[in-house]
């Protein structure tokens, strides 16, 4: 029987999403000492392995302290160098990874999922999966959880890690924002083999072609790659009723004056490792992240489009952040603990993804000027020094969290 009010520590937490935030945060949540189940809507297999996913070093920093880095190791392609290149094959600029912190790691977005669910369960973590959460009730005492099959579940707190539809937004707060379109539409895949593409030797390409963007990775033996198409206007049924065969087609008229590895990749490209079209969203800006016993993380909190590279890491920071704060503060001070350490970082993150987008759907002559002045900007500002607040970010478990109300 839960018996908790909100200015006391959280002993029990029901975790909704077992995506990236939510295994990450039952673990940590476990550290801390608050005894955390995972409910997931889908069930266990269902999932494609996705597209590519980087982990950045402030990602893996945060994975650390779950002891979920290890579980990586090995799982995705190195990747500590970004190369970005014109259409005309020019180097634009080249973001490095310090050699002090762990390289960012490439790897199929399904694949992450799985790991940190395996790492989650194998840990002693419950995940229930099929089971969709559709509301909650606080009783004063609890929160009780409803989910689609009418089955419920009771702890001192919920924590939303149910994605950028999240349904545990809605109830925090009914005026909350719904996904933003950034004006592109993401295609993707990740296959075990080179794809016609030269090992690129730890460098994510990322090419801004004369009418789309293209990136690609290969360690030889496994490559990543995606594409992302300006797109002003769609509707659900063009995406849907286009086929794979058109949208291959599309992208090699669109890269077809470039100078990158798009051609021969999508010459190689199957049916089955390919990921449709899908809108590109963020969420810039959600008021309110918390209110009585639930409260949000993740694409849920704070949903970067995927230019920034850098959703899940962030997730996986919040998860551990909240947990610190829910170790050793009551309930309604720790979630306003959170929020005060994360929210500034996130929304900066998301704003500079968002000027990225702008520069993705440039037009020619605007994209003529992005060809020129980026160089300098890149030599200036992409340096190991200014990206530090990005990638050298670390949470420092063991510090206590301070109360700031
Ligand atoms: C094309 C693309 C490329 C990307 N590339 C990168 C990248 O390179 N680097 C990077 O860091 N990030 C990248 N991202 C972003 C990254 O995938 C997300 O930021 C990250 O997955 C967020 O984790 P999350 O756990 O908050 O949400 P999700 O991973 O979306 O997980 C949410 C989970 O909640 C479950 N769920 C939803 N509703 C319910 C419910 N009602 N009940 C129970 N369960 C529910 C879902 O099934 C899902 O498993 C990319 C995203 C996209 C779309």
């Amino acid at each position: 029987m839960n018996d908790l009010r909100t200015n006391e520590r959280a002993r029990t937490a029901i975790v909704i999403g077992g995506g990236v935030a939510g295994p990450v945060a039952a673990l940590a949540l476990q550290k801390a000492g608050v005894e955390a189940t995972v409910f997931e809507a889908y069930r266990t297999g269902t999932g494609s392995s996705g597209g590519p996913l980087t982990l950045a070093s402030n990602g893996l920093n945060a994975l650390r302290v779950v002891g979920a880095d290890q579980v990586l190791a090995g799982a995705g392609i190195a990747t500590p160098r970004m190369m970005i290149h014109s259409g005309s094959g020019k180097v634009l600029g080249t973001v490095e990874s310090s050699a002090d912190l762990p390289a960012n790691t490439t790897l199929p977005r399904g694949r992450l999922t799985e790991l940190l669910q395996a790492h989650a369960a194998a840990s002693g973590i419950p995940i229930v999966y099929g089971r969709r959460f559709v509301d909650a009730v606080d009783t004063g005492r609890s929160v009780i959880a409803q989910f689609d099959d009418h089955t419920t579940a009771e702890a001192d707190v919920l924590i939303g890690c149910d994605g950028i539809r999240s349904t545990v937004r809605g109830l925090i707060d009914p005026a909350a924002p719904t996904p933003r379109y950034t004006g592109l539409i993401g295609f993707g895949g990740f296959s075990d083999d080179a794809l016609g593409a030269g090992e690129t030797g730890g460098v994510f390409h990322m090419v801004f072609g004369r009418k789309a963007f293209f990136g690609h990775v290969s360690d030889g033996e496994r490559t990543g790659w995606f594409a992302n198409l300006p797109f002003k206007h769609f509707t659900r049924e063009q995406l849907q009723g286009t086929t794979y065969d058109e949208w291959i087609a599309l992208m090699r008229k669109l890269f077809a004056n470039d100078e990158s590895a798009a051609l021969g990749i999508l010459d190689h490209v199957t049916p089955e490792s390919f990921i449709p079209p899908s809108p590109l969203e963020d969420l810039p800006h959600v008021p309110v992240w918390s209110k009585g016993r639930l409260a949000l993380i993740g694409d849920a909190a704070h949903a970067t489009s995927p230019s920034s590279g850098q959703g899940a890491s962030l997730a996986a920071e919040s998860a551990v952040e909240l947990a610190r704060c829910l170790r050793d503060l009551p309930v309604a001070q720790a979630f306003k603990a959170y929020e005060q350490a994360r929210r500034d970082r996130v929304e900066r993150v998301i704003a500079a993804a968002a000027r990225t987008n702008r520069s993705k759907a440039a037009g020619p002559v605007a994209a003529r000027f992005r060809d020129a002045l980026m160089p300098f900007f890149m030599e200036r500002f992409t340096t190991p020094e200014r990206t530090a607040w990005q990638y050298a970010h670390t949470i420092d478990w063991d510090e206590p969290a301070a109360s700031r109300v």
